[in-house]
């Protein structure tokens, strides 16, 4: 075994699923192609259908088509994968389970290092939490680590509760909680280019910066996830978990090193400095939108699975007050939507204007720093130069780094990622409770405030297809005398 190589069993419950089959089988075989999978590991992918072996095979070489064309590799990769039918809450199947996994380990030299994958609905997390202990799947010998999917909770007390029943089997250090945001490429930029540049870290505090803005736009509206998203809000599926993580990475303070102690400890403190609003500053901060239709799209009204005068906000958008030393008065605008204007994930740093404009007649803009995270992951930088010619004119420009080919070709998915990351016991990009504890009590006091009040339901839907959102939304800057880069 070289030194890259991991040992680890998968027991993958919910192994039948989307999530399964379109990014954990796909990363799986990225880090087998990579060479951090070889031998010795074997995955148990468990689910009701009552599938064989075979047929799981073939579903794991389907969802790898895309990725390879040695059919040998793809052979070999799926012979380490072993189907369980199972009923999470019948206790003789985890006997069964316990039985394969036991086999497995000593078929492959796994050490007794289990990794359990919890692709399913957050209501059976408890139950599979507790069979795992008391049927004694979890071994003594190696490492036992759970790795567990959004939504955690759909507020506060919810989260308490969901994480007191892992809590009960997995210590904290072995909880992995997945923000598949935390695994892009450019999100983990962030701290890269903040604490590695003299000249961003000099200037990363209210005596330079006007405001910062975040954008997650996404051009499909709800799909087939409607159902789901009904009851969950673009609030609680997007601001709670990968919005506020990025507002933490932009705004916490430099930790002593680059270790998942030292970086949880300052973005815990980022998000206890978050101002929690009451309701007369939710209303004059928060903004909420749902799409209609457009030309040829359905309103999210008419989805299928939506109720005809659904009040759920497809679209949010927000000024944020992080009340810590350096960010004190910096407005930090957050965005995010379905059926806009086109899929994006963009950050924009927006500096002061120069106090003295030196040249007469001249126009300067601010210096804005983007980060580009998708779909084409870059950094730009806008600054005013001048212009060429006999006159002293200025102009602004963009000073911009894109990915290669040869980059992107190496840049691994962010579920290949959090994978890796997890059997290396790295909890540095998962959210940990503490964090997620303070998100979940600020978004709490946007829902409460939204939900006492009384909006009309006139009042949906407020945005058209493919556009940047409600004109409200623009609003909330332009009284700052801001308005949205992007
Ligand atoms: P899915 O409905 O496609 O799959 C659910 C899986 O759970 C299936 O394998 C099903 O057989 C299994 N299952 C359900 N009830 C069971 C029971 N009683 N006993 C045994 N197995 C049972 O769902 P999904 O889209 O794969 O999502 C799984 C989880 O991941 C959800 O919590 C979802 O919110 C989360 N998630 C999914 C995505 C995605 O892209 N699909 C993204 C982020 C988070």
């Amino acid at each position: 075994m070289n030194n890259t190589e991991q040992q680890a069993l998968f027991i993958i419950f919910g192994g039948t699923g989307d999530l399964a089959q379109r990014k954990l089988y796909p990363s799986l075989f990225n880090l087998y192609k990579r060479g951090y999978l070889k031998n010795h590991f074997a995955v148990i992918g468990t689910a009701r259908r009552p599938w064989t072996d075979e047929h799981y095979h073939e579903v794991i070489k389907e969802s790898i088509a895309d990725l390879s064309d040695d059919e040998e590799k793809a052979n070999d990769f799926a012979s380490h994968f072993y189907y369980q039918s199972h009923n999470v809450n019948d206790t003789n199947h985890y006997v069964t389970l316990r039985d394969l996994a036991d086999k497995l380990d000593e078929k492959y030299g796994l050490c007794g290092n289990r990794l359990y994958y919890l692709a399913m609905s957050p209501r059976f997390f408890g139950t599979i939490c507790e069979h795992l202990k008391t049927q004694e799947i979890i071994t003594k010998n190696g490492y036992n680590r759970v790795v567990v999917e959004k939504p955690f909770g759909h507020d506060y007390e919810s989260a308490k509760a969901l994480d007191d029943e892992i809590g009960s089997v997995f210590p904290e250090r072995d909880v992995f909680r997945i923000d598949h945001y935390l695994g892009k490429e450019m999100v983990q930029n962030i701290l890269a280019v903040r604490f590695g540049n003299s000249m961003f870290n000099a200037m990363w505090n209210n005596r330079y910066i006007s405001n910062i803005q975040i954008t997650l736009s996404e051009a499909l509206g709800v799909e087939e996830r409607a159902g789901y998203y009904e009851t969950s809000g673009a609030l609680r599926d997007m601001v709670q978990n990968h919005i506020l993580q990025i507002v933490t990475l932009l705004t916490m303070n430099a930790p002593v090193s680059y270790s998942a102690e030292d970086i949880s400890r300052e973005k815990i403190n980022a998000l206890k400095s978050l101002k929690v609003y009451n309701a007369d500053e939710v209303k004059k901060n928060f903004v909420r939108g749902q799409y209609g239709s457009d030309a040829g799209l359905k309103a999210y009204r008419d989805e299928d699975q939506v109720a005809s005068d659904s009040m759920t906000e497809t679209f949010v958008a927000g000024k944020l007050a992080v009340e810590n030393m350096d960010f004190a008065g910096v407005p930090i605008y957050i965005r995010t939507g379905k059926r806009m204007k086109e899929k994006a994930t963009r950050i924009d740093v927006v500096f002061k204007q120069m106090p003295v404009v030196v040249f007469k007649d001249s126009c300067l803009k601010s210096d804005v720093l983007t980060i580009n995270v998708d779909p084409e992951p870059g950094i730009s930088i806008q600054l005013n130069t001048k212009k060429v010619g006999q006159n002293f004119d200025t102009e602004s420009i963009d000073i911009g780094y894109s990915l290669s080919d040869e980059q992107k070709a190496e840049m691994p998915e962010a579920y290949e990622r959090l994978i890796l990351n997890a059997l290396r016991g790295e909890t540095m990009n998962f959210a940990r409770w503490d964090e997620l504890s303070y998100s979940w009590k600020f978004l709490d006091s946007i829902r409460k405030a939204w939900d006492d009040e009384d909006l009309s339901v006139d009042a949906f839907p407020n945005y058209a297809c493919k556009t940047m959102g409600p004109k409200a939304s623009d609003e909330l800057l332009e009284k700052d005398g801001n308005h949205w880069e992007f």
